[in-house]
């Protein structure tokens, strides 16, 4: 997954998206099996219930095996408010007439849900709109009684009803709290990867550095992942910079670089080992390929047209990895092969 994605993916909390569908499918059928074993359930409960398990499973199917996972938190956001906003108005109905408390209080228990996913998995314009619409319509339905719309006999959910609206406000702007953290979140693991990338690049020729091939070479040893070395070093580089300065030198190593890159295969990795030098790992277990790469550089460069400096040369020392070797082994063949093709006059793959 690339970096950006997987940022994005991170800052989304798309594993934990997932994780809550999973946790509220089994959160919604235990209470339906309690209220339904403790006689309290309403009859439009159960289609409710139902439908909001099957929405969750489909939410759930969306994300994690369809990958579309904004439009399965955009929809659970959509679903949940209908519901709970709709069960809301006709449970404070059903209370207000019969006077019992449990089926409006049961349903207020869930709704501040709704400022949580809407926090979570929205952007931050969508949550903020979003919340300050639930809460506006929350008050409106809840002043009612004390605009004189709706006859309220039960003190019990007037003052359950004041308490709503005061203690609703503190989780909005609990929720502000969310978004702070959220959007330091993102700064942080911004950073955090840009800074990985400026350590591992060469600030000169945007390939990766020593550290980065580094890394990489532990890696493929550990995994036994078979490779071979390329160590490349340019012919009379210093004459170059001598004669057409160093900004001509640093172009040149631009060139070398981008000659080396369009020639290179798609799990072959190139560095800049340092100065003048680079180093390729070349993938894979047949050492007559990793050849016959170093060969193709060496012409590409060869052939290529400088800019400035018309023609540059490069030597190659190429040497295989061996497991249950050290690295530094195969290190010191490769760099034994360049220093051959150097004696031999440049210009050429010498194999260890
Ligand atoms: P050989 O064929 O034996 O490799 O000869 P050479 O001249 O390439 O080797 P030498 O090691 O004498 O010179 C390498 C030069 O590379 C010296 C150094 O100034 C130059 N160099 C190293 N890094 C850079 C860089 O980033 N920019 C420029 N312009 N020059 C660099
Ligand atoms: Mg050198
Ligand atoms: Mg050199």
């Amino acid at each position: 997954m690339p970096t950006t994605q997987k940022l994005h993916s991170l800052i989304q909390g798309d594993k934990l998206f997932v994780k809550l569908m999973l946790i509220g499918i089994a959160v919604i059928a235990s209470i339906w099996i309690l209220e339904e074993y403790f006689n309290v359930i309403l009859s439009y409960d159960r289609y409710g219930y139902f439908i909001t398990i099957v929405v969750a499973a489909f939410c759930l199917v969306l994300a994690h095996f369809l990958k579309q996972v904004n439009t399965a938190k955009v929809l659970l956001f959509f679903y949940m408010s209908l519901y709970l906003i709709s069960l809301t108005i006709l449970s404070f109905i059903s209370s207000a007439n019969s006077g019992d408390i449990y089926t409006f209080a049961s349903t207020l228990q869930w709704l501040p849900m709704l400022y949580l996913v809407a926090f979570l998995f929205l952007s931050v314009k969508q949550a903020v709109f979003c919340t300050i619409g639930i809460y506006a319509l929350l008050v409106g339905l809840l002043i009612l009684p004390y605009l004189g719309f709706i006859h309220v006999e039960s003190t019990a959910l007037k003052a359950l009803s004041l308490n709503i609206i005061l203690s609703h406000a503190v989780y909005i702007f609990c929720m502000f709290g969310v978004i702070k953290l959220k959007q330091n979140q993102k700064e942080f693991q911004l950073k955090a990867i840009q800074m990985e990338q400026a350590a591992n690049n060469d600030g000169l020729l945007g390939i990766g550095n020593r550290r980065l091939l580094q890394a990489e070479l532990n890696s493929r040893v550990a995994k036994h992942s078979p490779f071979s070395l390329l160590l490349i070093d340019i012919d009379f580089f210093k004459a170059i910079n001598d004669i057409h300065g160093h900004l001509v030198g640093d172009d040149t190593l631009r060139e070398i670089t981008q000659c080396m890159n369009d020639n290179l295969r798609p799990h072959d990795v190139l560095g800049r080992w340092g100065g003048e030098e680079f180093l390729i790992i070349a993938n894979g277990a047949v050492f007559d390929s990793a050849l016959t790469l170093a060969e193709r550089l060496r012409y590409a460069v060869e052939n290529h047209a400088f800019s400035t400096v018309g023609k540059v040369t490069v030597s190659i020392g190429v040497a295989q990895f061996r497991p249950n070797t050290p690295l530094s082994q195969t290190f010191a063949e490769a760099d034994k092969a360049l220093y051959r093709a150097k004696n031999a006059g440049r210009n050429q793959v010498v194999a260890a």
